[in-house]
């Protein structure tokens, strides 16, 4: 990883007054972007291949600058073009995905938060430790198939969007598709999904408070996943299975979501405790980060995963959601982010939200 003292040597060469947010035109660029401007900073777009025109469409999202690139593999590069331009980069799920966790570590670049997270949130074990011991329920895991003894997901790993994952109920139906990639057992929770968008600063003093800062709950959605959520239309699984096809569980989109009311002092909880569990294990997660929950019948939380950044999921709120509309009308996660850079650059504090 690259050390924070390059980041902050490369800081206090920037001009401040004068940052610009940089991502890759991707995810949630639009987001960031739009949330960027309205905080009154420049906008650059890391573009792969060609200057996107979809931006066209949208002119209140569109970034002042393009830098175009042949592939992610060659962020690094324009690394120096980057500083010039005072950049601070926003990662997001494809950013970080395609560039690859390591040399994502070591851009020499400014980027919003704590970079060390990484390593605990993208090892589907590490990530394991660190939320069961932050005390948060988790679907039980099976270390070995011929234990499994209830409906169960199996699970590859990278964020495929869930793409050939598959159900089995005993070792015979896991042993029907013996799967050859390294793969993770899940216990199937029977539920409903809620995709809880979290932001937690070490620099607010007023609202939810955490032993340092405060966590906000900016919103939640559900995602939308074919061809599973769609499967009533041919009946069922089986039926699916009859004419041929394979459940799948890919992500086309999202949709927006609030969850019983009662409920929401036990989410609170559960961010903080997250973020709580960060500080010990790694110096604490900066920002945005999303829990990805099912609530049974219950009233059970279980979280099958975390992601430690913007997720795409907060798209469905860029003008505020009705959990982000009680902080601060019009504020979505995007425009959160830039918000921090702002307050922590007026406050001589970015060394604490940017690695
Ligand atoms: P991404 O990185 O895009 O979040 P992924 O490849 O890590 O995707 P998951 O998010 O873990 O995959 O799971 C994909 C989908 O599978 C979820 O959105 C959810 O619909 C379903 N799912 C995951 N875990 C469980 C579980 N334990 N029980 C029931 N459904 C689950």
């Amino acid at each position: 990883m690259v050390p924070k003292k390059k980041i902050l040597d490369i800081l206090g060469a920037y001009d401040l007054k004068n940052l610009t947010i940089a991502t890759v035109c991707s995810h949630s660029s639009l987001q960031i972007f739009h949330g960027a401007r309205k905080e009154g900073f420049k906008t650059l777009g890391i573009a792969i291949g060609r200057e996107p025109k979809f931006y066209g469409a949208f002119p209140l999202a569109k970034p002042d600058k393009f830098m175009v690139l042949n592939s992610y593999q060659e962020i690094p590069d324009i690394v120096e073009k980057l500083k010039e331009e005072n950049a601070v980069i926003i990662p997001h799920g494809s950013f970080v995905e395609y560039l690859g966790h390591k040399k994502f570590e070591e851009l020499e670049i400014p980027t919003f938060g704590n970079r060390a997270v990484l390593e605990w949130e993208s090892d589907r074990e590490k990530s394991r430790q660190w939320l069961e011991s932050a005390g948060i329920e988790m679907p039980m895991k099976f270390d070995d198939p011929r234990k499994i003894d209830r409906p169960v997901l199996v699970k590859f790993y990278g964020a495929k969007g869930g793409k050939g994952f598959f159900i089995a109920k005993n070792y015979e139906e896991f042993m029907a598709v013996n799967p050859q990639e390294r793969y993770t057992i899940q216990e199937y929770v029977i539920g409903t999904r809620y995709y809880i968008h979290y932001f937690y600063s070490p620099i607010k003093e007023e609202g939810y408070k955490l032993s340092k800062g405060t966590l906000e709950l900016l919103g939640m959605d559900r995602r939308d996943e074919a061809n599973i959520d769609e499967v009533y239309k041919v009946g069922s699984i089986e039926r699916l299975r009859e004419l041929g096809w394979r459940q799948t569980f890919v992500v086309t989109g999202n949709v927006e979501v609030v969850m019983r009311e009662s409920l929401l002092p036990k989410v609170l909880e559960m961010g903080e405790k997250v973020v709580e569990r960060s500080f010990q294990l790694f110096g604490g997660m900066i920002g945005p980060f999303c829990l990805e929950t099912i609530v049974t019948d219950e009233l059970k939380i279980k979280v099958f995963e975390i992601s430690a950044r913007i997720v795409a999921g907060t798209n469905v709120a860029v003008g505020g959601s009705p959990y982000s509309e009680l902080v601060e009308p019009g504020m979505s996660t995007g425009r959160r982010i830039a918000r921090e850079i702002k307050i922590a650059a007026e406050k001589h504090r970015l060394e604490e939200i940017i690695s």
